[in-house]
């Protein structure tokens, strides 16, 4: 058997949240399709470990916002790589609360499923709930964005030989080291910099500022180590 064959399907990204008790939480998921439609349901896959999990399983509803090909790596490491057990992941979020009670993240999302849950099943670690659409709107026009394009651009880590890294790269600089950083995997490259956390295209790693933190995971610089 060759698992590399799993590498070929194909996955969107989003954030699916839900609420309990009066308390929200978010996650990052690349799991969402619709199933049917007449009626109109929908389904997310969670691990049964993660506290959005427990919010699902608990209040039988949950929200899917469906990310923007531009959104921010910061953005998406604020809703992932930690957890809302330790932390407010809505906090300086523009988000609103939906007919279920649920939130909706309005930040660089283009569009928005809510869902009440009709069916579940476990499988091993994660759960596959099914929810019928209560309600959802389209937020802005544009592109979504897709798990291939998180993983192979935005992190960095597409091979020199892809035809993604050439359409991005822009000009022949001197070589620069690049280093990884050891939670997430996340590859700084010197050509591109880090615009969104204000580190021009061309900066050397060692010129970043020390408070400089992972756009991906919030990992402080210390924590990256030269590949
Ligand atoms: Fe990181």
């Amino acid at each position: 058997m060759n698992s590399k064959a799993l590498y070929s399907l194909t996955y969107g990204l989003y954030v699916v949240s839900s609420m309990k008790g009066g308390k929200i939480n978010g996650q990052i998921a690349n799991t969402a399709i619709q199933i049917c439609s007449e009626p109109q349901v929908i389904e997310v896959v969670i691990n049964r470990g993660n506290l959005t999990h427990e919010y699902i399983s608990g209040s039988k509803v949950f929200t899917v916002s469906i990310l923007a090909k531009d959104t921010p790596l910061n953005f998406i490491g604020g809703f992932g790589f930690k957890s809302g057990r330790d932390v407010d992941k809505f906090a300086g979020i523009n988000y609103k609360t939906g007919q279920t009670g649920a939130p909706v993240v309005m930040d660089n999302s283009l569009a928005y499923l809510e869902a009440e849950v009709i069916s579940q099943m476990d499988v091993h670690t994660h759960t596959i709930f099914a929810g019928k659409l209560v309600d959802a709107d389209v937020i802005r026009e544009g592109e979504p964005l897709t798990y291939a394009y998180y993983q192979q651009v935005k992190r960095g880590t597409t091979p020199k030989s892809a035809p993604s890294y050439h359409a991005e790269k822009k000009e022949e600089k001197p070589k620069m080291d690049k280093y990884q950083c050891s939670v997430c995997g996340y590859i700084y490259d010197p050509e591109k910099g880090d615009p969104d956390g204000g580190i021009k295209p061309g900066t050397r790693f060692e010129d970043i500022p020390d408070d400089w933190t992972c756009p991906v995971c919030g990992a402080s610089k210390d924590q990256f180590k030269l590949i």
